[in-house]
């Protein structure tokens, strides 16, 4: 129906050089886990002031790791956004612990600390929030009740990367931090994450963590002192995450520039809920992964499908970040259900998220507010 170029909600910014670097490493006989990841968690490390990085093949891997670093298994309870992507609940199930949900603010879309606190009980032993869309959590309040309760931190960081607290990146202080290299995301390695430790013995347990447990003996020879996952990320893929951090500043600036216009643009009858906009005077703080407004669908005459189905119908790609994870048929087993977790469920049912990546013009931009408003204006109430 678009007689214009389809505009997808995510796209991938790969350059000339990064794909010869791949060539190369292709051509050179090492292909898996070498020095391309070493280089790769190198240039990590110095992004983050120097703490230590492991690269894995995803952030879900990461977050399986990370728990595991943490002795996090059967009895133990983490604190969880249910308004976050599947992976971390997930893990925290996986690993045999108790996910316990609490709710978002309905703005930032990110931890309620004040229900994180109520959730606290003697078997908690970690928080892991997530940074919405790029958007830091309160860092002062988390690590102030994390140091107050005895917990670990696990950051799902996967939305975070080149963001900043005060000045301060995301990774380059706290406890464990979790990246994700997906294509979505704003750097890639086509797949990939990278999980940030405090020191040198738990980057030693990482590396047996995704490698099979493996540690080596004097002689040569190797020995297993417990059955670790197969999670190591490829040199390819290393290649590919040195070629895109190396422009991540740019990216992320080029994101807060596409924003700033989608906020003068965005139609304004009927009015989304916008999200947040970052906190003043450090609104570069925020890196700007996922634009996703929240729909007003009780003044709509169409549902969220349609809505979406109309913007697709245009040549525009949108998608839906996130369901409310203690909704889902597996944790409903956990005796999870409706009226929970409000702003989660609400956030749920409207939130739509919109093209963004740094390779978009302001014309694109434009086009998709546009599109939005004349959708809108055909399927609303007034
Ligand atoms: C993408 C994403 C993940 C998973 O990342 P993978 O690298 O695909 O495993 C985890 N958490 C959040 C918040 C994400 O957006």
């Amino acid at each position: 129906m678009s007689l214009l170029p389809y505009l997808p909600f995510a796209r991938p910014t790969l350059d000339e050089d990064t794909i010869a670097g791949v060539a190369e490493v292709l051509r050179s006989g090492w292909i898996t886990t070498g020095p391309q990841v070493k280089n790769f968690e190198a240039a990590l490390s110095h992004y983050l002031d120097g703490r230590p990085v492991r690269a894995l093949n995803s952030a879900t891997s990461a977050l399986e790791v990370a728990l595991q670093l943490c002795g996090i298994g059967p009895g133990a309870e983490v604190i969880t956004p249910s308004q976050t992507f599947f992976a971390a609940p997930n893990m925290i199930a996986k690993v045999g612990a108790t996910p316990v949900f609490v709710d978002v603010e309905l703005i930032s879309r990110n931890l309620d600390f004040d229900a994180v606190e109520r959730a606290i009980t003697p078997h908690t032993r970690a928080i892991m929030p997530t940074h919405f869309a790029g958007l830091p959590v309160d860092m002062d309040r988390l690590y102030a009740i994390a140091r107050q309760h005895r917990l670990r931190v696990i950051e799902d960081a996967a939305l975070a990367i080149g963001s900043s607290w005060r000045g301060r990146r995301i990774g380059s202080f706290g406890d464990l931090t979790v990246f994700s290299f997906h294509p979505n995301k704003n750097m890639t390695a086509i797949e990939g994450g990278a999980l940030v430790v405090n020191d040198a013995t738990e980057a030693r347990e990482v590396e047996m963590l995704r490698f099979h447990g493996i540690t080596r003996l004097s002689d040569g020879a190797r020995d297993v002192t417990f059955p670790g996952g197969k999670f190591n990320l490829p040199d390819v893929n290393a290649r590919i995450g040195s070629g895109q951090l190396a422009r991540l500043d740019a990216f992320n600036a080029r994101r807060r520039e596409l924003v700033a216009e989608y906020f003068r643009l965005f139609p304004t009858t009927p009015s989304c809920l916008l999200p947040h906009p970052g906190y003043p005077g450090d609104e570069a703080g925020h890196s700007w992964n996922l634009f996703a407004p929240l729909l007003p669908l009780d003044r709509m005459t169409i549902d969220r499908q349609q809505f979406r189905a109309a913007l697709e119908a245009r040549g525009i790609g949108t998608g839906i970040s996130y369901e409310a994870a203690h909704l889902t048929t597996l944790f409903r087993r956990y005796g999870h259900h409706e009226g929970e977790l409000p702003n989660t469920e609400r956030i749920a049912r409207e939130t739509v998220t919109l093209p963004l990546f740094p390779a978009m013009t302001y014309a694109d931009v434009e086009r998709v507010c546009q599109a939005v408003g004349e959708v809108l204006a055909d399927g609303s109430l007034q």
